[in-house]
């Protein structure tokens, strides 16, 4: 049995929401209406019958959003105290999302030194990161996000060398004409729709496009239908989706190499607290609206 701190707030919830279709059943089971729904948590062990926990521990990983929720310890990770940052980075940047981040960009886009990189949704919880380490790795680096303390985060607190508010830009083959002159290597694609077909027209050939996630089409009835797709082969453009759970053996070497740029203040993260469980439901929805301003983090008790 724990007792649950932080809940993290993620775009994949609300696929849950909806009647599951075989695409999405092969990632998660849909929520059950009338049952607590689910999510990645930071929680501390009340009582233990697994001798690998015992009373005391922080642990993360799924739990009920609830204030108590008693777990299957199978798939649960252990957080070590002496690491010494906010408890809520598990939810985010020391947790699935930093694993979603770290695989997706060096493992799917290959990235090189010197590279063109364009990160959409680039200051929430997943495109704050990448835009950072493609930083580190030494790319020119431009997001996309949708408002004015959004673009103005991404320029002065996450490093980008470029950003443009798409909503204030709709025409975004023009935006990506004047950031990228001589065209994009590495996509880093959070919201799909007409964000990827403009991009498509930006490719360099053999560029790569990392499908992370697709957040404007999840909730349409009826999907973008996208125009430049034959540029994938025209330009030889690799383009793949993923999904973070497929790279879970790689999660020891993912804190080895971020918790060293966090303490040597190399790496930032932005989160976005809301305080109270019944804040939870509109944390959510405003998540999937664009309210939230970094990782949207929902704060059911004080530590
Ligand atoms: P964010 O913190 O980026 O929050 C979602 C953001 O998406 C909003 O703040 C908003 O930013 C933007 N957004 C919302 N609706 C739209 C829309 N209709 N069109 C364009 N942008 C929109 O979320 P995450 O960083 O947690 O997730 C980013 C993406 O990564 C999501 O698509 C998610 O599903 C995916 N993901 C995939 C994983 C995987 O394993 N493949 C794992 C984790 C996340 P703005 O105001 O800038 O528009």
């Amino acid at each position: 049995m724990v007792k649950n701190f932080y809940l993290s707030c993620d775009p994949y919830m609300g696929i849950l929401m909806r009647a599951p279709t075989p695409s999405t059943l092969a990632l998660l089971d849909a929520f059950i209406p009338g049952k607590p729904i689910a999510g990645i948590g930071v929680s501390q062990v009340i009582d233990s019958d697994d001798p690998s926990f015992t009373k005391g521990d922080m642990i993360w990983g799924i739990v009920n959003w609830e204030e108590y929720s008693t777990i299957n310890p199978a798939g649960i990770f252990k957080i070590d105290v002496n690491v010494n940052v906010p408890l809520s980075y598990y939810t985010g940047i020391l947790g699935m999302i930093g694993l979603t981040a770290y695989a997706g960009f060096y493992e799917i886009c290959s990235p090189k030194e010197g590279e063109t990189v364009f990160v959409s949704a680039a200051s929430g919880a997943v495109g704050q990161l990448v835009g950072q380490f493609a930083k580190l790795m030494g790319c020119y680096v431009v997001g996309s996000a949708g408002s004015k303390q959004k673009v103005d985060l991404l320029l002065n607190k996450f490093g980008y060398d470029e950003a443009f508010n798409y909503k204030e830009e709709p025409d975004l083959d023009s935006a990506l004409k004047r950031c990228f002159p001589k065209g994009i290597d590495i996509y880093f694609e959070n919201v799909g729709g007409k964000m990827l077909d403009a991009v498509l027209l930006n490719m360099k050939p053999y560029g790569r496009i990392a499908v992370c996630g697709m957040i404007s089409q999840y909730h349409l009835e009826t999907r973008d239908r996208l125009q430049n797709l034959p540029d994938i082969i025209f330009k030889k453009i690799r383009m793949q989706g993923f999904a973070v759970y497929d790279f879970i053996d790689r999660f020891p070497k993912f804190l080895e190499f971020v918790i060293p740029y966090i303490k040597e203040e190399k790496l930032t993260y932005v989160e976005d607290i809301v305080e109270g469980l019944e804040n939870g439901p509109a944390a959510l929805v405003g998540l999937l609206h664009g309210q939230n301003v970094g990782k949207q983090v929902l704060k059911v008790a004080s530590e």
